[in-house]
């Protein structure tokens, strides 16, 4: 089964994905987790992609989808893969046609985004107020029309992410299984 997770940062993706890769044993995949790898390596690329995540902006929709197909080529996602923080651009929808089963859609509020994102211990590098803010507002931009290509294509469910993990865990896997 193949799976899409999307929704803003603070939405509970990362979460979500993790206890579905365990419920439904295929591996979970975020991009953001790739990137902030790859940010590490002392290159010029890895120095630029550095400032990007770090500044919230998206990297180059062609970058991505090379550096996500690579990684989908590896035999472990051969039967399937839960996958978060991609696709954020219809570009990159419209050039990732892979059979997708299912796009669920984590959905919260700014507010209830960065109240959550502010009571975080683990702040990582790149999670300034700044860059946060900017990822919100390039989600609103750029991801929701993603939504829309999903939602006509009849494979889109909106999950209520406000609710206890819990609940959104049970309704995401009584989604999966309509
Ligand atoms: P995330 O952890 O999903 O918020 O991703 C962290 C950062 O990685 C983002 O702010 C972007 O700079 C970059 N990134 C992750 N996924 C994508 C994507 N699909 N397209 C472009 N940039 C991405």
């Amino acid at each position: 089964m193949k799976i899409i997770l999307i929704g803003i940062q603070g939405a509970g993706k990362s979460t979500q994905g993790n206890l579905l890769s365990e419920k439904l044993k295929i591996p979970y995949l975020s991009t953001g987790h790739i990137f902030r790898e790859l940010a590490k390596e002392k290159t010029p690329e890895g120095r630029y992609i550095k400032e990007t995540i770090n500044a919230g902006y998206l990297l180059p929709d062609e970058k991505t989808l090379s550096i996500v197909s690579n990684y989908l080529h590896r035999a472990e996602y051969n039967k399937g893969y839960i996958l978060d923080g991609f696709p954020r651009t219809i570009a990159q929808a419209k050039a990732f046609e892979n059979g997708i089963d299912k796009v669920v859609y984590l959905k919260v509020s700014d507010k209830e985004a960065l109240w959550r994102l502010s009571g975080r211990d683990d702040v990582r590098e790149d999670d300034t107020l700044k860059a946060i803010r900017k990822r919100i507002n390039l989600f609103h931009e750029f991801t929701e029309p993603v939504l829309d290509f999903y939602r006509e294509k009849g494979i889109l469910v909106e999950i209520d992410g406000e609710k206890s993990i819990d609940e959104i865990l049970q309704e995401i896997l009584s989604e999966l299984e309509k």
